[in-house]
């Protein structure tokens, strides 16, 4: 996709009315154009003219997934530098929601994650990452369905590529172009306290999800290396200065790998941690990429989730569909070398 202004810049230099610029950017936008020559509102020579300039699509689609019941699509897309990017759909009774990837790879690690496997490559354009998006908008269209929520829960962590990442939710929630309202919208964060401060000082109604997978700063440490940096007391006290300034719900993400982090300590210090009003945990049970850690069987997950409302938490179990296709959580990976 392509922003306002870098249109409105393009006009102006070649010499076009200021509302061409516009009529391209809702084409690309509501209308889900893929190309100048699509553009039959534009004169032929001024379609001519933004072809040679401009790329009305910076993504192009490799290869897609289909989870054997329909409920998730993988898409794996390649960049003009040829980096891989993957983004996944999901639709669950009438929520349609894409996944989206903030970054090529992931600088932080998580060791369950085989995202973070391969360190970060680089980071992804707003106009990336909202390209993701109209991919999608364009599948879910022809199916005459519509998306309805965007998360950012893909490859790489958001707050490491804050501006781009709250660039693409603007564009996202624009009314005169996509138009989603920012409460469709979700960012996670692996816990990078400065960006979670910031986010709570932007005028933008987005919700927060913090992927938190362990209670104690030893086990925390070991599954999310990022909490070496920012260890759980310092990380709680950024969680509430951002309920209390924002008055808005904060979520939780907790990936279950049995018998590492669904023990009774970490359950102790989930309720020590989490019973507070507006914070919400999610269980994820984690799902396998060949590494060290295991699933949790339904009868775990269950007892888990029970011994934590036991003891009053706010607590849902997430499903995550698309683990059949690799697209569950942690499973976006950076394809093998040679694999591309
Ligand atoms: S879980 Fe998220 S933050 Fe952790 S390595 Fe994977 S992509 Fe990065």
């Amino acid at each position: 996709m392509i922003d306002l202004p870098t249109l409105e810049r393009t006009m102006e230099e070649l010499g076009q009315p200021s509302y061409r610029a516009r009529q391209v950017y809702e084409a690309l936008t509501k209308r889900l154009a893929t190309s100048f020559a699509d553009m039959s509102e534009l004169p032929r020579s001024l379609r001519e003219e933004l072809a040679a300039r401009l790329r009305p699509c910076l993504l192009e689609e490799v290869e897609t997934r289909e989870s054997p019941r329909g409920s998730a699509v993988k898409a794996l897309l390649r960049a003009a530098d040829g980096e891989p990017v993957e983004a996944v759909l999901m639709t669950h009774r009438r929520r349609v929601t894409v996944c989206v990837s903030t970054q090529v790879g992931c600088a932080v690690r998580c060791a369950f994650c085989a995202s973070g496997s391969a360190g970060l490559r680089r980071s992804l354009s707003a106009e990336e990452i909202v390209d993701q998006v109209l991919g999608f908008m364009r599948r879910a269209q022809a199916q005459e369905r519509r998306v309805t929520n965007v998360v950012f829960m893909g490859m790489g962590e958001p707050f490491h590529n804050y501006e781009e990442t709250l660039r693409a939710c603007r564009l996202l929630n624009d009314p005169g172009g996509v138009g989603l309202a920012a409460r469709s919208i979700s960012v996670s964060t692996a816990g990078v306290v400065p960006g979670i401060d910031r986010l709570a000082r932007e005028a933008l109604q987005v919700n927060l999800a913090v992927s938190l997978h362990a209670a104690t700063d030893e086990l925390r440490s070991r599954l999310v290396p990022l909490n070496r940096t920012y260890p759980l007391a310092t990380l709680f006290a950024a969680c509430a200065r951002y309920v209390g300034r924002t008055r808005r719900k904060l979520m939780f993400e907790y990936v279950v790998l049995s018998g590492v982090n669904d023990t009774g300590e970490q359950v102790e210090g989930l309720v020590r941690l989490l019973k507070r009003p507006l914070y919400h945990l999610n269980l994820i049970a984690y799902n396998e990429t060949g590494g060290e850690f295991a699933r949790p069987s339904l009868r775990e997950l269950t007892a888990l989730r029970a011994a934590l409302e036991r003891r009053g938490l706010s607590c849902t179990v997430r499903e995550s569909p698309g683990s059949e296709i690799d697209a569950a959580c942690g499973q976006l990976a950076l394809p093998r070398a040679g694999a591309q």
